[in-house]
């Protein structure tokens, strides 16, 4: 799913906006999850800052991330797995496909992987006739009905139970029901038999350690689990910057990765894995690959200012807490990262230009930061962004935006920083807006250019005092 222009970005928002089912899930997942997450961090034995503890984890990787890589790599040869660099998507699905040639595969198990998102992997697989079968419930329900995640953690999370049920009727020719369990099980049946067939796993990974060699996977269903080691080959893609220097690392970044993901102290299945099964073990896979890709993040990494967004490990907290993903949802975001991470790695990845919408659709709130369980500064990249689209940048080819928005704000702060010429201006505002139409005492579209601020709402005309003026008279 890549579909990232002002048209679709606008006309999915209001979509979202209207429909009402959704903007209750919504609603609901931000009412019990943002809070939730906040009192998990709280009870942390380390408390919130232990936030900056993964932070300063996450950054140190990040700046020795050649030498943590090769360490990784090296580590994993040895233990008998192969391990591919890919420049980008079309590298990475290359040579999964060539893999997959080789071993004869027909047929794959996927656990959920946003990485596999980004490159469009499943497309790509099944144009060349290989089944693949996504076996994380969320992910397994938006497969059926042919859509792309809306939530990072939780794909289908702009589905009601009802829209299921009728999904599982349709597909899996079952008889309708909106109970959660009955649906679940039918889920499972169907997801046991590809286990037991399927001729390759496929997943994403969490993190990876260069201290001993492994990359680790964590889920709450276990499907993971089975896709890693019942089928004979395991290919693992990664995003490069997921490795950190040492297992006690992961034990902090996993640990608020729980809390950030779904307010838990710890997920309920934890995978440590590094290369394929060896002679005296009963399970795993024959072939174990590593496909580690770049897909922009090197150019991302080589800038100082941009590199910090480089220390997600998706989590999805800070969806639970915006407020403009609480309202448009994830599809507006037209890739498969949204909400505030999404609006500053969606523009690094694709342009700046192209996806200035993300960027600029953002409230600079500052609640994503503040539920970030690795302290990602995302308000200020954002507002680095829009910075890059005002003034045009050469190393990240933007183009700058309309000049004239430049000019208005450098005259709307001379004006809002002079008294008197700011009071001349409301005046002027008070009497011209009476040209303006009006309804129950507010304005009800104001001309072209300003047209924006009344397309979806009224708005309160200048008042004819400043509160300023009234206070001062008050007080004379
Ligand atoms: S930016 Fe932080 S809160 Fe958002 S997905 Fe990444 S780790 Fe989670």
């Amino acid at each position: 799913m890549t579909q990232i222009n002002t048209q679709f970005y606008k006309k999915q928002a209001q979509k979202a906006i209207c429909n009402t089912v959704l903007q209750q899930a919504l609603l609901d997942l931000q009412n019990r999850l943002g809070p939730a997450t906040k009192a998990a961090y709280n009870s942390l034995a380390e408390g919130p800052a232990l936030r900056k503890t993964a932070h300063d984890i996450r950054m140190h990787a990040l700046e020795n991330l050649d030498i943590l890589l090769e360490t990784l790599a090296q580590k994993i040869r040895q233990q008998g797995g192969h391990v591919f660099f890919a420049k980008d998507g079309e590298t990475a699905t290359n040579y999964c496909l060539e893999v997959a040639r080789n071993l004869n595969v027909k047929m794959a198990v996927k656990g959920k992987s946003m990485v596999t998102e980004e490159i469009g992997l499943n497309t790509a697989l099944m144009r060349n006739g290989i089944e693949v079968n996504e076996t994380d419930l969320g992910e397994y329900i938006i497969q059926l009905a042919k859509e792309g995640p809306s939530h990072i953690i939780a794909p289908a999370i702009h589905k009601t139970r009802k829209q299921i049920g009728k999904l599982f009727s349709e597909k899996l020719g079952i008889p309708y029901t909106d109970d959660p369990p009955t649906l679940t099980k039918a889920a499972r049946r169907v997801l046991r038999e590809k286990f037991l067939r399927a001729d390759m796993g496929i997943s994403g990974c969490n993190l990876a350690c260069a201290e001993t060699g492994h990359i680790t996977t964590v889920s709450n269903e276990g499907n993971i689990r089975m896709s890693s080691t019942m089928p004979k080959v395991h290919m693992v893609f990664m995003g490069m910057e997921r490795v950190v220097a040492k297992l006690q690392d992961h034990d902090i970044l996993f640990r608020l990765l729980a809390r950030g993901a779904s307010a838990q102290n710890m997920a309920g299945y934890v995978s440590y894995i590094g290369g394929p099964r060896s002679a005296d073990q009963l399970d795993g896979p024959d072939e174990f690959h590593l496909v580690i890709l770049d897909n922009g993040r090197n150019k991302i990494l080589a800038d100082k200012e941009f590199r910090e967004v480089l220390t997600c490990i998706r989590c999805a907290a800070c969806l639970n807490v915006c407020p403009v993903y609480g309202k448009i949802g994830g599809h507006a975001y037209g890739f498969p990262y949204s909400g505030p991470i999404g609006a500053v790695l969606t523009p690094l990845m694709v342009g700046i230009n192209k996806a200035h919408d993300l960027c600029q659709g953002e409230t600079l709130c500052g609640a994503c930061r503040k539920a970030c369980p690795v302290d990602n500064d995302l308000p200020r990249m954002l507002l680095l962004l829009r910075a890059k689209l005002a003034d045009g940048d050469k190393d990240w080819e933007v183009e700058r935006n309309n000049p004239a928005e430049k000019i208005m704000f450098m005259a709307w702060s001379v004006l809002i920083r002079n008294r008197k010429l700011f009071d001349m201006f409301l005046r002027a505002g008070y009497w011209i807006q009476k040209v303006f139409p009006r309804e129950n005492g507010l304005l009800k579209k104001l001309p072209l250019g300003l047209n924006g601020w009344t397309a979806s709402r009224d708005i309160k005309p200048i008042a004819p005092h400043s509160f300023i003026l009234l206070w001062k008279k008050k007080h004379r």
